[in-house]
């Protein structure tokens, strides 16, 4: 951290500064110009706030330099991180879909659209079980059922399982389901509570952004879960919240490359979410891949006209199927291949 004296402090405060730098275990530089004096603390700042030495007389003002986080960073772990989710690979050379509607509903739905999902070529399914919704008299979710019924359809076909916890009192059930992944969504990506709990198992984490979060702000949510042992993050960016009405979010593709610039972690992209219509999604899904994602997380519906939830940016398995080919075509020209389940494209 630096901090920068006004120009009419003296000895007495420079002094004050420099004690209290030490009494936190750090060392200190200082360096006298013609104008003002700064201060350096050396060693870990971020043991350190601005606000600790903005308040203290003849200091103008203080900042970090170096990053607020750490254990997601770049800076200190150069390798890009992998995370397998029951042999399916996140974050290496291949892309991975995630694939399936936005709420379980029931187990004829559920079964279709595992089939949909599986045909399709997605290693990986998703369903919630537990909904976040806007309104308290909307469909909430199928509950503790809705987990069996996504761990039972996707079993049928061999794919791990993605699914929301809103709640850090479902952890324990998450876990004795057999849930292969928990996503942490929008609406929580700061509820510290549930980002410590996450933090103390061993299950990957899908942490969505803020819909007005800062990349920075979503990388400390990131080191929130890493503090507490688990490294297995995956980032997903689902659209941020702007002036503009036209659709559901804005998908931030900028975010794609400054965060594989700024962290080690998988950055996926949920393009369902983000444009919120099913004609949005394959344009937004081939961006983010383009752009360098690691992977795409996309609502599928076997009849979207009857979805429970999000019904109009659900694709069909048709829509979905086609997507496939089109991601698999465009992966090779950015570096990537699509990871296509082994049975799925036998007649390709
Ligand atoms: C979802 O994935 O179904 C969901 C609710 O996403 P988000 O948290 O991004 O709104
Ligand atoms: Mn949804």
């Amino acid at each position: 951290m630096i901090i920068v004296m006004d120009p009419t402090a003296g000895e007495r405060e420079i002094g004050a500064v420099e004690a209290k730098i030490r009494t936190h275990g750090l060392g200190v530089h200082v360096s006298r110009g013609t104008e003002r004096t700064l201060i350096g603390a050396i060693g870990d700042e971020r043991a350190l706030e601005p606000e600790m030495f903005e308040t203290m007389p003849g200091v103008e003002r203080a900042l970090h330099i170096l990053k607020p986080y750490k254990l997601v960073a770049r800076e200190w772990h150069r390798a890009s991180t992998t995370i397998d989710v029951g042999g399916v690979v996140v974050g290496g050379a291949e892309v991975q879909m995630i694939a399936g509607p936005c709420s379980v509903e029931t187990p004829a739905q559920m079964n279709a659209a595992a089939d949909a999902v599986a045909a399709g070529g997605a290693r990986l399914m998703r369903g919630g079980a537990f909904k976040p919704r806007t309104s308290p008299y909307a469909f909430q979710g199928k509950g503790v059922d809705g987990l069996r019924l996504l761990k039972d359809a996707a079993a049928r076909h061999g794919l791990p399982v993605v699914t929301e916890l809103m709640d850090v009192r479902m952890l324990d059930t998450f876990l004795d389901q057999g849930v292969d992944v928990i996503q942490v969504g929008t609406r929580n990506m700061q509820n510290f509570d549930l980002l410590k709990e996450v933090g103390r198992v061993d299950v990957p984490v899908i942490l969505k952004r803020g819909m007005s979060a800062t990349v920075s702000e979503w990388l400390m949510a990131a080191e929130y879960v890493a503090a507490g042992g688990n490294h297995k993050i995956v980032l997903c960016e689902r659209g941020i919240r702007t002036f503009e009405t036209a659709y559901r979010n804005v998908l931030d593709v900028t975010a794609i490359p400054v965060l594989k610039r700024e962290t080690h972690l998988p950055v996926i992209v949920d393009p369902s979410h983000a444009g919120g219509k099913a004609w949005m999604v394959p344009s937004l899904a081939c961006a983010a891949v383009a752009a360098g994602a690691d992977g795409l997380l996309v609502e599928v519906h076997p009849d979207p006209r009857q979805a429970w939830c999000d019904a109009d940016q659900a694709l069909t398995p048709a829509d979905f199927a086609t997507l496939m080919h089109r991601l698999a075509a465009l992966a090779p020209a950015v570096g990537r291949r699509m990871a296509i389940r082994a049975e799925a494209w036998a007649f390709a």
